[in-house]
C-alpha cells in the first residue's frame, strides 16, 4: 500500500510510503490509484506499472490518461464492493 504526498502532508500514511518523484518508484502488475489525480510528481513513481486501474469521481482527472481501466465513481462506495468480491 502506497500514497500520494497529499496524504502524506495528511499524516494518513507514513512518508515511506510515499509514491512519486520525491517517494518511493514502483512497477507493480496491478496499480490501484483509488483518489489519485494523476500529477506528474505522483505518476513518475507508478506509470511503469504494468496496468493501472484508476478509481476518480472525476471524469476529466488526468489519471485516466494512464489507466487502463477506469471507473467514474466515488472510491468510498467501490473500495468496499471491490473488496467484498475478492473476498468471495
Ligand atoms: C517538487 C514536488 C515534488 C512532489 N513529489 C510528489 C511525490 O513524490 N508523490 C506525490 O504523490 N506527489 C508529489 N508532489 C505533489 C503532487 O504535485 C500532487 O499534489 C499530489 O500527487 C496530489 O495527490 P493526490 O492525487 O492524492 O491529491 P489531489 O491532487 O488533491 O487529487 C485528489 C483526487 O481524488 C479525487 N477524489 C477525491 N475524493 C474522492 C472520492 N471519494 N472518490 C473518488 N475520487 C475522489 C479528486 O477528484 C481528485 O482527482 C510533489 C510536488 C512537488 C512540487
Amino acid at each position: 500500500m502506497g500514497g500520494s504526498r497529499a496524504i502524506v502532508d495528511e499524516g494518513w500514511i507514513d512518508s515511506s510510503r510515499q509514491v512519486g518523484l520525491t517517494g518511493k518508484i514502483t512497477r507493480p502488475g496491478l496499480y490501484l490509484a483509488a483518489g489519485i489525480s494523476g500529477a506528474s510528481q505522483h505518476m513518475a513513481g507508478c506509470s511503469a506499472a504494468k496496468t493501472i486501474v484508476a478509481i476518480n469521481k472525476d471524469k476529466d482527472a488526468s489519471i485516466y490518461r494512464y489507466a487502463r481501466y477506469g471507473i467514474v465513481a466515488d472510491c468510498l462506495d467501490v473500495l468496499p464492493e471491490l473488496i467484498k468480491a475478492i473476498k468471495a
